[in-house]
């Protein structure tokens, strides 16, 4: 059953409660491995469900343009606080509505169309909203890209630096979503410094590995920082942006009112309760062990000879390029969501496939490490994802339905937040 329970949903709309405990149920008896999901607390998911969502706060704490903020503006106040506190930054604005408008606003604050940026682009693991041609961002702004190694899979900051000198961006970004290697802060720094651009450290898969003290900070190297809430952050569906206090105006005024109108009080809730949780001694060590998994699943991975995009990993992610495995990214992601193990295709660096079918899947272990799997079930994990990519290949079905089963049965002694037998 969904936690906290439903009874008023279950009375008023039987359809969609059945189908919200159906989902509960769902995220409780599969693996979940989309690096970008997590399972947040019990505590935010109850802030998010509160009478918050009634009431519109147009403005910023003080200065509304609205009547009733007394809660309000001290909600909104308490998740800036904390998101300063947590990061050590000067200014945070909680406001946008996810980690898209979050850039969105970054782009407005700093560019004007036709302006050029650089940044790694969403086929080499960097994100729609850093220049993709289907995105505002790249139909707006002209978008240069730096790529990472053919041969080693990292980012090459020489050619960063290269590309920099020769077209002069305006803005660099850095961060992106299938990134699994340490992003270099400093040295991303040094170069937008040498050429005189704004950069922002798109943080939106790393925020709780940062929070944890998991991952180095751009804070003190990055002038913008961006990230969604809901990621390695364990927060509800959101997103921040923090800067020096130079930057303060420019980016509230591009969030509200340039781009956004009311901001959503339930969700400042959710996300002042997650930063709460992030400030804790148990997210240092939840942080540090979704590395360990990360790195432990990937040595089980190599051992059976997958072949992982750089080598391994430093954070919570891995990108396979299952070429080797005689088998595509789409295909083995739908056999091994029947087996229980839930991730997506995705592009691998050079991928000769197109992006909707692409060579590779992309898996991470925040949500895993929050019902509270460790090292020792990793080698177990890689075995699962091997013998369902072998049947995927064979079209063998008994096998996918034996590994949901176990998937099933382990998962059974790892509580859900969010979930109750
Ligand atoms: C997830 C993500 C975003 C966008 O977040 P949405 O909330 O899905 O809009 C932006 N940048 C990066 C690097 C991301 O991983």
């Amino acid at each position: 059953m969904h936690e906290p329970k439903l009874p008023h949903l279950t009375a008023a709309d039987p359809t969609l409660a059945a189908l919200v405990e159906g989902e509960a149920k769902r995220q409780h008896d599969k693996l979940r491995m989309i690096a970008s999901e997590n399972y947040v607390s019990t505590a935010v998911l109850e802030a998010c469900g509160t009478v918050l969502n009634n009431k519109y706060s147009e403005g910023y704490p003080g200065k509304r343009y609205y009547e009733g903020q007394q809660f309000c503006d001290q909600i909104e106040t308490l998740a800036i606080e904390r998101a300063k506190a947590l990061f050590g930054t000067e200014h945070a604005n909680v406001q946008t509505y996810s980690g898209s408008p979050a850039n969105l606003a970054v782009y407005l604050a700093f560019m004007q169309p036709g302006d050029t940026f650089l940044s790694l682009e969403l086929a080499q693991g960097g994100h729609l909203t850093h220049g993709s041609p289907v995105s505002a961002t790249g139909k707006w702004f002209r978008p240069e890209h730096y790529t990472v190694g053919r041969d080693t899979g990292r980012i090459d900051m020489d050619l960063v630096r290269d590309t920099a000198l020769a077209v002069r961006p305006k803005m660099i970004f850095c961060g992106g979503t299938a990134i699994p290697r340490t992003i270099d802060f400093p040295a991303f720094a040094a170069i937008a410094r040498e050429v005189g651009a704004i950069l922002v450290a798109d943080i939106a898969h790393i925020a709780g590995l940062i929070a944890g003290g998991a991952h180095p900070s751009p804070v003190g190297h990055a002038d913008v920082i961006t990230t969604t809430t809901h990621k390695t952050l364990r927060g509800p569906r959101g997103a921040m942006i923090m800067a020096s206090a130079e930057h303060a105006t420019a980016i509230d005024k591009a969030v509200f009112p340039g781009l956004q109108g009311g901001p959503h009080n339930h969700t400042t809730a959710g996300i002042a309760v997650a930063l709460h949780e992030a400030a804790q001694p148990t997210f240092t060590a939840y942080a540090h062990q979704i590395v360990a998994n990360a790195k432990a699943l990937a040595t089980a991975l190599n051992e059976r000879g997958f072949d992982l995009v750089s080598g391994g990993t430093d954070n919570h992610l891995l990108l396979i390029d299952l070429t080797g495995k005689g088998v595509e990214g789409k295909p083995a992601a739908k056999v091994l969501d029947a087996a229980g193990i839930e991730l997506n295709f995705n592009t691998v660096p050079y991928d000769p496939r197109k992006p909707w079918s692409p060579s590779g899947i992309r898996l991470g272990t925040a949500a895993l490490t929050t019902r509270g799997l460790t090292e020792q079930h990793m080698p177990q994990v890689a075995a699962w994802m091997d013998d369902a990519v072998t049947a995927a290949v064979k079209d063998d079905t008994a096998t996918v339905e034996r590994i949901a089963c176990q998937v099933r049965d382990l998962l059974q002694g790892f509580p859900m937040p969010g979930y109750t037998d």
